[in-house]
Order: structure tokens, then sequence, then C-alpha cells
């Protein structure tokens, strides 16, 4: 308000002089604001040069010219120059209008009219050009639209921190309402631990900076905490930073996602890296990209991250390397996976492995860039598919061997019944002939029982007759078997046994059988005229047995190998005898049962050989009368015997009888079960030598319906069979036999058994 009692306030209003006319016009003719006047009818009486400026006429030349013909809407113009009419005075009235080159031009419109005894008889008219402030009033709304329906959250805070727009996508994110959220500090959608931040925010929009696309959290008003990228703008007013506008948009699905496939990499990796196939991710040049563990700890190293970048050819056999250049090379977009198995270099020396190799990128050109192959180490596998070649080899050697070794005694054995049938009555002949034929038995029932033993062996069903053994008496049983072999070979044989007795226990049989082995051995493979020695002595609370020899010796690579099964050294001198490579595994069976241990030594070939078995023994302290297997046996035969033989086996039952008779037996033979019993009735034999597997009525059934005779019960019976586990024992007992042996049945037995007989 002017004061009025200020002489500078009343100067102005007293003594504003008159504009003069030239001054006037100048005032209107330089104005920017339209200015015309117009007749009631709407023609155009007069307009100044802004007024024609503005519709791009030249000057004067919109005198004369209808008001309403330069409307666009010319309703709106009558109606207008009608209200003028009437006397009522327009403002701001937006308007219209053409421009001369036909542009619409809006602008707004205050007139007034002049009005002479109640009439209007013109109007002064002012325009002012609206175009302008319409465009920036749209650009505003356009603006403000665009806030309102962002689905950022936009809002702006002054440069204290306190809110001051807050739009719809705002409301959603955070939860508060425009309302809510409006004059509060912006630490509403902090959190705590995240004000230093937004200091350092405002710290940094004082000084004009800009915060582009930060990634951060927000708090949502139900306590939520939300992924956020925010950027902030400097808000100026006149120069001066006044606040800060800013862009909130929610990243938190896109930070789950990453979550989510960050999570999913790390258990892949921990997968990759934990399992025992060997995984490495390598370029064609060798770098490797990635390794886990195990690929890692067979190159030698604990963290798989120290091969990164080292070369993978490094870890491939040197002889391998073109293989697998092939290989990577023949890796196509069509054909990506290749499959091989090869050696590779690692601490333990070179492994077999089978490798899985995958083209993971090819560039522009179909060049391979990146592949990874997955391991699995098949090195065991390697060697026992070797062993197993190597058995089946081993194997065929052995039947062809056998097949062999089975048909040099059947010649001699042969050509000697020839022999007989020649010699008629020539003592002499008849003896050579009866010792051959014998001697080549026994090779033949020796390899038979070898055989049966092994058999035996692997499937678990030999059983020891473990009984107080002396040393000594075995180690004599043994060299009396082999005699004959380094008599014939002029072998010169040493037995040194300790003076003390020393007793095992041990079943004697196998134990003279694993002495019988290694010196038959020793004769074998020693050149004629050669020396063995048997050596005992006390050792490590047990006999340590060494039967020693100077021939051919084995190679220090054999000396483990040679206790397999069919395992023989290539020995190119060796003696006809070839052997089936079963005995040392015997060897190291039995003496295994025993609780011992056995080894072989040698300096090489051609420089003899060492057995050196060690077997628990009673200490000297324990001496008590050794118990010998035929300690208990009764004396010898007497007499003449009743002998029932029972086998439906003709020539065995048949041969057996005529060498009974031969002894001075009486014989009866019956060749099936039902027979056996006839024949028992009619005979009353004294002796029956019974084979269980027979037609008609089984060896036990006959034995039982023997015992019920009252002559029956007095007889011995023996069970003659192929089966000699306890179970057939027991089961031969149970049906009342006296004895049980197993095939083949010996001389010394039947002598047993008369003797038996006797005895009872
Ligand atoms: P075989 O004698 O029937 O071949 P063995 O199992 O008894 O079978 O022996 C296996 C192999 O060990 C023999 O073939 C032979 O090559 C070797 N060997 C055994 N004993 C001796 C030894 N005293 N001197 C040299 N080589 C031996």
């Amino acid at each position: 308000m002017s004061d009025p009692s200020n002489p500078a306030t009343q100067r102005s209003c007293a003594t504003q002089p008159r504009l003069r006319e030239e001054e006037l016009r100048d005032f209107v003719e330089g104005a920017s604001l339209g200015m015309q006047s117009i007749a009631a009818d709407g023609i155009i009486l007069w307009a100044n040069a802004a007024q024609h400026a503005m519709l791009g006429y030249e000057p004067g030349e919109l005198i004369g010219l209808n008001l309403a013909e330069l409307h666009a809407d010319r309703e709106a113009a009558r109606k207008l120059l009608e209200r003028l009419r009437r006397g009522e005075e327009q403002r701001d009235l937006p308007v219209r209008l053409h421009a001369k080159d036909g542009q619409p031009k809006d602008v707004l419109l205050t007139a007034s009219p002049v009005r002479q005894d109640g009439l209007t008889v013109r109007s002064r008219c002012f325009m002012f050009d609206a175009t302008e402030r319409r465009r920036a009033a749209e650009t505003d709304a356009l603006l403000a639209a665009i806030v309102t329906d962002s689905d950022d959250a936009i809002l702006s805070k002054s440069i204290d921190g306190t809110i001051r727009s807050w739009n719809a996508a705002a409301e959603r994110l955070f939860g508060h309402t425009a309302e809510e959220a409006i004059g509060n500090p912006i630490t509403l959608i902090v959190p705590p631990e995240l004000y230093e931040e937004e200091r350092s925010f405002l710290e940094r929009l004082r000084r004009g900076e800009r915060i582009d696309h930060f990634e951060t959290t927000r708090l949502a008003k139900n306590g939520k905490r939300i992924s956020v990228s925010l950027t902030i703008s400097p808000i100026h007013d006149s120069g001066r930073i006044v606040g800060a506008s800013a862009v909130a948009r929610d990243i938190t699905e896109r930070k789950e996602a990453e979550r989510a496939l960050q999570d999913s990499e790390r258990r892949y990796r921990a997968i990759v890296e934990s399992q025992a196939e060997m995984v490495c991710r390598f370029r064609p040049d060798g770098t490797i990209l990635f390794a886990n563990l195990a690929y890692a700890r067979s190159v030698g190293r604990t963290n798989p991250d120290e091969l990164v970048g080292a070369n993978f050819w490094n870890f491939i056999a040197r002889e391998e390397w073109p293989t697998v250049r092939a290989l990577l090379e023949s890796l196509t977009p069509e054909k990506p996976e290749v499959r091989i198995e090869n050696r590779f270099r690692t601490t333990d020396g070179v492994r077999w492995t089978y490798w899985t190799n995958r083209a993971l990128k090819f560039d522009s050109n179909g060049k391979l860039v990146e592949a990874q192959s997955t391991g699995v180490d098949i090195t065991d596998r390697k060697r026992a598919e070797e062993a197993l070649r190597d058995a089946d080899r081993r194997k065929n050697e052995f039947l062809a061997t056998l097949g062999h070794e089975l048909r040099n005694p059947l010649a001699p054995i042969r050509n000697m019944l020839e022999v007989l049938e020649r010699a008629d009555d020539d003592p002499v002949l008849r003896r050579r002939a009866h010792d051959t034929m014998s001697r080549q038995l026994d090779v033949i029932v020796r390899l038979v029982d070898d055989l049966l033993d092994v058999a035996r062996i692997t499937r678990g069903r030999l059983q020891l007759r473990m009984q107080r053994v002396d040393l000594a008496s075995a180690v004599q049983e043994a060299v009396e078997d082999v005699q004959y072999l380094i008599d014939e070979a002029h072998h010169e044989l040493v037995v040194r046994l300790p003076d003390e007795t020393i007793y095992l226990d041990a079943d004697p049989v196998r134990l003279a059988q694993t002495f019988t082995n290694l010196l038959s051995n020793a004769a074998k493979y020693t050149p004629d005229g050669g020396r063995i020695e048997l050596e005992a002595a006390r050792r490590d609370g047990g006999v340590r047995v060494v039967v020693r020899d100077n021939g051919l010796g084995i190679p220090p690579t054999e000396l483990e190998t040679i206790f397999g099964m069919f395992e023989q050294v290539d020995h190119s001198i060796e003696r006809g005898h070839k052997g089936l490579g079963i005995g040392l595994s015997l060897v190291k069976s039995l003496v295994d049962l025993h609780g011992g241990r056995i080894e072989a030594r040698s300096e090489g070939l051609g420089l003899g050989s060492e057995f050196v078995v060690w077997l628990p023994a009673h200490p000297p302290a324990a001496e008590q009368t050794a118990v010998t297997a035929d300690a208990d046996a009764p004396g010898r035969a007497s007499g003449r015997r009743r002998v029932l033989v029972v086998d439906d086996n003709r020539d065995a039952a048949e041969s057996l009888a005529m060498l009974l008779g031969m002894l001075g037996h009486e014989t009866s033979i019956a060749f099936d079960g039902e027979e056996a019993l006839g024949a028992a009735e009619r005979f009353r034999p004294d002796l029956v030598l019974l084979d269980i597997g027979l037609p008609k009525l089984d060896g036990h059934a006959v034995a039982r319906e023997l015992r019920k005779k009252p002559w029956g019960a007095r007889a011995v019976i023996v069970a003659v069979t192929g089966w000699g586990q306890e179970s057939d024992r027991e089961a031969s007992r149970a049906a009342g036999c006296d004895w049980h042996v197993t095939k083949p049945l010996t001389l010394e037995r039947i002598e047993d058994a008369l003797r038996a007989v006797s005895a009872g």
C-alpha cells in the first residue's frame, strides 16, 4: 500500500503529466500486446503493429477485416460480438484465431465495450499470444503425468532432507501415502544403518553432484527392506541448490534373481568341486580356466584355484598329445562331445582315465574357443581287465599243459601194459613194467590230487585235520616222495634238522605235501647234478624251513607272483617236466592255513632259489610224545578175510577184488545197492568196501540195512567216496560206517581196514 504521507507518492499522483499524442502512438505501436479497436459488428477499425505481427499480417492489412473472419470458430466469434454488443466486458478469454498463413493461433482476449447512449459503438480489444504459455502448460501437465504414472518412485526433497513430493509409485513402493510422506524427513524410508550414506548423498547434492544408479536398500512402511537403484539430481532455483529429486527403481526382483543365480552357481560349483570326477575347463591352447578339487588333486595340488592359468598340456602324457589335439580339433558345433580313454600324467605317475570332452564355445568362424573335460580314473579297472586277460591266458596255457601232463604218464603205462601181455613169466620184465606203471600212476594221482586241492582251497572247502606232528617225520615223508626225482636228475640232497624234536600243530598229510612240492620244484628247476638243501631251525617262536637249490633261479620281478595260480617262470632250459603252475599256489595256501608264511628268494636267473617257510611250532618245553598218523593203527593184517566189494564201476570193483584175492582174501562183488544187500546176506562179509553213490540203493542205505542184521553189526564197513567234507564223514558215520575213505582207495588203506577187522 502506498503511504499518502510519503511525499514521493504524493508527488507521483499529483504531478503525473499527460502523454503527448506522438508519445502515445509510439507507446501503442511499440507494445508487444496486440491492441485493436473493433466496431460493434466486428469490423477492425484499427490495430497496432504487435497485433499485425501476431497474426502474420503486414501493417494495416487487418483494417477493414471482420474479427469473426479471423476466428477459427465462427460461432464463438458471433457469441463474443454479441456479448460485447450487450456491453459485457471480456477478460482473458481463450480464443483460437487463424494467422494469415492459416496456422492456428491461440490468444487470450480481453475486450471492453465503449458505449454511447446505452449502445456499444466499438470495443477496445487486447490480445495476448497464449500459444507459448499453453505449450508450457501442456509440457507441465505431461511432466506431471509422467511423474504421476511412472513405475519408478519419484520424490523430491529439500536440501535439509524434508520430503516435498511423492508420486503414486512411491506410495506403492514404500507404502506411505503422499500425505504421510510429504513434510517428513527422508530418513522415513532410510534404514538406520544407512543414515550415514544418506547424509553423504545430501553432502554431494549440495556440491551440485548427481548420484547415478546407486544400488542400496530402503525401508518400506511395513518394515520390509527393498533393494532400489537410486538416481538423485540437485534442484536449482535461480542458481541456488534448493533440493533434490530422486528416482528410486525397485530392483528387489532383480536382486533376488541375481541372488538365486549366485546361489545356484554356488551350489553347482560345490557339486562340481566336490565330485570325484575330475573337471577342467580350458582353452584349446591349454590355458586352464577352471579346475575342480579332484582334478587339482590328481595333479598334486590341493588348491584348484592355483591351476587357473596353468597349462593343461603339462598334465597329459606327451605321447598322448597328438591324439588329444586331434580330438579337440574334431569338436564342432554339430558334434560338440567326444569321449576318449587316455593316459593322464598325475602325481601318482601315469594313470588311465576316461574323459568326456565337451565344446563349450566356438567363435564366429566355428573355431573352438573353450572346452571342458570330465574324467574318471579307470586305472583300477584297466588293471583288473589286464589281470583278467592275464588270468585267462594263463588258464588256457594251464589247460594245454594239463592235457600234456596227463598224457605224459599215460604213454609209458600203455607201453608197459603191452610189455606185460608179452612178458609171459619173465619176472624181471614184469617187475620193471610194474614199477614204471606204478611211478607214472603216482604222477597222475599227484596231479589230480593237486587239482582237487586247489579247487577245494579256492572254494574255501579244504579242512585241515590238525594234530601234533613231528616236523622230522613230515620232512622224511616228503623226502621219500621226491627221492625218485632227485635220483633221476643225480641231485645231491642235504637235509639238516635240529637235534631236538620239533612239534607242530598241523595236518601231517598237508605238511608233508608242502615240503614235497618245494623239494620236487627244486629238483625240477635245477639242472642235473645240482645240490638241494633242506634246513630247519627254530625261529621267532616257530620253525623256519628253508628249501634251497642251485638251479635256474627266479627273476626278482616274479618272486611274488609265482605264488599265484598258473604262474610259471619262462625258463628256457627247463627240464622236460613242465608242471601246471599250481604247486606253489597250493603250498602258499597250505602254509597260510597253518598260520605260517612263505617267501621266495633268488639272486636272479641261473643263481638258484630259496623258499623260506615259517610255521608256528610248540616251544621246546611243551614237548610231548608225537601222535603219528598210524599210532592207533591196529597190528598187521593177519588171516584170510571175507571182503565184499561194492562199486558200480565194474573195473574198479573187479580189479580191487582181484587184488584182494591175490592177497589171499575171499571176495564177493556187487554193482548196486540191492545186489550188495543180497550178496551180504549170502556171503556174511567181515569187511565191506562200500561205494556211496550207488544205483537203486545208495551206500548209506545199504550200511543202515546191514547194521540191522546180527552178523552185519560185527562187520567193518568202509565208506569209499569222492566226497571228503566233514559233513560227508558225518553222514557216513550216522549210516553206521566205521571208516570214511576218499577215493582212490589205496592198498595201504585196505590193509588198515583189514587190520581193523582183526582187531575187532
Ligand atoms: P609248476 O612247477 O607246476 O610249474 P609251481 O606253482 O610249483 O608250478 O611253480 C611255479 C613256477 O615257479 C614254476 O613254473 C617255475 O617257473 C617257478 N619255480 C618254482 N620253484 C622253483 C625253483 N626252485 N627254482 C626255479 N624256479 C622255480
